[in-house]
């Protein structure tokens, strides 16, 4: 199963924010969306960052309500590890654990066309292992 499969099965929209947006700002898109992270897009449409729920957490920690004004540049997350479409889902999970997060962007020639989320491989994994069961049960029912 690759990366692709799954873009099919959720779409490929993404939440982004620009370096300006506040953390405020930031905390209201994820509360509504009920999501986790937003990745930061730079003025030509490139990725610049990705900031998480964890990256406000660590803000508010280190400078109290002032965090909320600060900008998303001041707290994002640079240096960011993406997948592409024909990854397949072990190399993107297998990512995830190496780095510690729970968010991939995909990108195609160097922009954003999707993103991966540990609940997305989760899902996968599961429809794997349901398919696998599935066709061992009727394998040996007609055997
Ligand atoms: P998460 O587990 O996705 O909430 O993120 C945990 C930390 O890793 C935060 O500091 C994020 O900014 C950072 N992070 C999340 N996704 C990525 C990624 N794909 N590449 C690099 N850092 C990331």
């Amino acid at each position: 199963m690759t990366v692709a499969n799954i873009l099919a099965a959720k779409g490929r929209t993404v939440t982004t924010a620009s370096k300006t947006d506040s953390i405020a700002d930031i905390c209201t898109v994820l509360a509504e969306k009920k999501i986790g992270a937003v990745v930061v897009l730079a003025d030509d449409e490139t990725i610049a960052g990705i900031l998480s729920e964890r990256d406000v957490v660590r803000a508010l920690a280190l400078n109290g309500a002032a965090a909320l004004d600060q900008p998303v540049s001041s707290v994002m997350t640079v240096e960011v590890v993406s997948c592409r479409e024909a990854d397949s889902i072990n190399d993107v999970m297998g990512k995830m654990t190496e780095g510690r997060f729970r968010h991939v962007p995909v990108t195609q020639n160097d922009h954003l066309v999707g993103l991966v989320s540990i609940g997305d491989i989760v899902k996968a994994k599961i429809a794997q292992i349901e398919a696998d069961a599935e066709q061992l049960r009727s394998y040996i029912a007609s055997a």
